[in-house]
């Protein structure tokens, strides 16, 4: 591996120095902070990844990202599903704190979001979303001074509907509107794609490589299909000149379940194939690695703030993770909590360490401890026989469960939507509203 190259690094090495020396803090240079583009990808199972091991050519173009960048091998969600994950992305909290714990919640004005800190630190802030839960009415928009919507606005039934290309276009005409704009405000660009949610649709051009027989199959050509229209907008910030001023972080928002724990879809589990996202964030001029540890999705706002030489959200419960993808010493984590609230799906929550998790279904009380270095797909229930280990985890976990409920009830401006009857049934056809349980 080649040696670390500082100079590669300026825009991020010289704002390091200033921090740490307030002498040289007026240089104009300072005030240069690095482009931001956050990729989500809704439903993408990390091990359904070549980068994450999987053996079938879903994603060259994310192999190629991976291979210049930090790879987390282990980043945890806090939720199965998108608004409570997607609202713990934007707020570095858990859903108990911010409160996008059912799909009649909304994000309050008063949380602190990345779009804003950004904002406040001299970004222009853009976004173009394809999912209903990242519609204005769940409160993720805040802090967006471009918010492209078109496409959650114009789908009933955004289950059948195909969008990938479309949000690269949209992502690509952001990045030449900028560079023909010229001038020196670095931005902040956040692209969610959508394809491989449920109803998995067949593309013709994939569909000879992975087949159509199973879910699986399906789902694997949809992940390809995302894969080559993500590697259209790096390729896209290749062409304008940008990779070595721009931050690139690909994450999900939760799995899906292949029948692993005898089930389909998701948001019915907090088990690994749900929980365990991909999280690949590649920094100029930082050697590329991997991270074996346990990170937590709530880590990736105060990452990218850091980067941007930005404080963390006052409130925010993620550290970041910059010293490890410049291959010093990394924080020592608290645990990841993940919850699933009554007013949607079962009642469970669950914490994971790197070599633990214990599952608590509220309604029942029964617990479930996993080795996650031994049972990773968490298939060995150990709570029985480990009962004095299972009970401090389980204790962990409402301690740090309380902390999360006490941020929420210092946002008394949280109000629950009230949904009509189309939006209803679009959840309905996303697989949100159960009525069997
Ligand atoms: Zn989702």
């Amino acid at each position: 591996m080649a040696p670390r190259s500082r100079t590669k690094s300026w825009p991020l090495g010289l704002a390091l120095v200033a921090l740490g020396a307030t002498a040289c803090s007026k240089s104009p240079d300072v005030a240069k902070r690095p482009n931001i583009l956050l990729i989500t990808v809704d439903t993408l199972r990390a091990d359904h990844l070549q980068p994450y091991g999987y053996q079938r050519p879903t994603s060259p173009q994310l192999a190629e990202l991976a291979q210049g960048a930090m790879v987390f091998e282990d980043a945890q969600s806090t939720a199965p599903w998108t608004l409570p994950s997607l609202a713990s992305l934007v707020t570095g909290l858990p859903a108990a704190a911010h409160g996008c714990r059912s799909f009649y919640s909304s994000l309050a004005p008063s949380y602190s979001t990345l779009a804003e800190q950004l904002l406040a630190g001299g970004y222009d802030t853009a976004a173009v979303v394809s999912h209903v839960f990242l519609g204005r009415p769940y409160g993720l928009h805040q802090g967006f001074v471009h918010f492209d919507d078109e496409l959650v606005l114009e789908l009933t039934r955004s289950d059948q509907a195909i969008s990938s290309k479309a949000v690269s276009d949209k992502g690509l005409a952001y990045l030449d509107a900028k560079a023909a704009a010229g001038g020196d405000e670095p931005w902040f660009l956040w692209l969610h794609y959508f394809d491989p949610h449920s109803v998995y649709q067949a593309h013709p051009d994939q569909v000879g490589t992975f087949g159509t027989k199973r879910p699986m199959d399906l789902y694997d050509g949809e992940v390809a299909f995302t894969d080559r229209h993500i590697g259209r907008i790096l390729d896209g910030l290749g062409g304008l000149g940008l990779t070595d001023d721009t931050v690139v972080v690909f994450t999900s928002d939760h799995g899906e379940e292949f029948q692993d724990h005898g089930g389909l879809d998701h948001g019915h589990t907090l088990h690994e194939e749900l929980l365990h996202l991909p999280l690949i964030i590649r920094v100029p001029g930082e050697d590329p690695g991997r991270h074996a540890g346990m990170v937590r999705i709530i880590d990736v706002p105060a990452t990218i703030l850091d980067l941007a030489t930005l404080p963390a959200a006052p409130e925010s419960f993620g550290q970041s993770l910059r010293p490890l993808i410049e291959g010093r010493a990394g924080p020592d984590l608290p645990p990841a909590i993940a919850e699933l609230d009554r007013n949607t799906y079962r009642d469970q929550i669950s914490l994971t360490t790197t070599e633990t998790k214990v599952i608590l279904n509220r309604q029942t009380g029964k617990p479930e401890l996993y080795d996650r270095v031994g049972d990773r797909s968490e298939q060995h229930n150990l709570a029985p026989a480990k009962q004095a280990e299972t009970q401090a985890l389980l204790e962990e976990l409402a301690i740090l469960q309380q902390a999360a409920v006490d941020v929420a009830a210092r946002h008394t401006d949280r109000v629950d939507q009230n949904l009509g009857t189309p939006e209803i049934e679009n959840l309905s056809g996303l697989g949100y509203v159960d009525d069997k349980e």
